[in-house]
């Protein structure tokens, strides 16, 4: 079963329900705008919230993010595919995560040839057993094999404990 809710005109989700979990993807812009509360029937239920395609978060947005997730204290929550910008709040306001665990993560890379840019999906149960992060990778667009990870590997997993 799908379902989507508009939201407003720049931020909405999709929830679809399989196995016994609600799989919710989130798509837009979080901002002060957006509105939880219709997903807050859903507490105590197995819940995944798919942060890939969250174009951008701001502070407004952090702040009823946060809210939301006290809300679901002691919902068995999951994060899958966070994308760098949902990770860097993840590092910077733990509360971001509430009692959620962190599935899967992208990061990124950037090409030394062409500036193209493209992301890697990275399990964290692999990342904690011990799986090597390359720091480059081949280009898919120009087939490069300078594509550099950007920034530092630790940046995009401080939030593993
Ligand atoms: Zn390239």
């Amino acid at each position: 079963m799908n379902t989507a809710e508009l939201l407003n005109d720049h931020f909405r989700f999709e929830v679809s329900t399989a196995e016994n979990r609600s799989h919710i993807k989130l798509i837009g812009i979080i901002d002060e705008n957006a509105d939880f509360s219709s997903l807050l029937k859903l507490k105590g239920q197995n819940i995944s919230f798919d942060f890939k395609d969250v174009s951008s978060i701001n502070s407004c947005g952090i702040r009823t993010w946060v809210n939301f997730m006290k809300e679901l204290i002691g919902t068995p929550i999951e994060f899958v595919e966070c994308p760098p910008l949902v990770v860097r709040q993840m590092n910077m306001v733990p509360s971001f995560l509430g009692s959620a665990i962190v599935t899967s993560v992208y990061i990124p890379y950037v090409c030394d040839e062409c500036d193209h840019e493209q992301q890697q999906k990275i399990s964290i149960k692999d990342y904690k057993s011990g799986l090597k992060i390359a720091q480059t990778i081949t280009c898919e667009k120009c087939s490069s094999n300078t594509m550099e990870l950007d920034g530092n590997v630790k940046q995009y997993f401080a939030f593993v404990k």
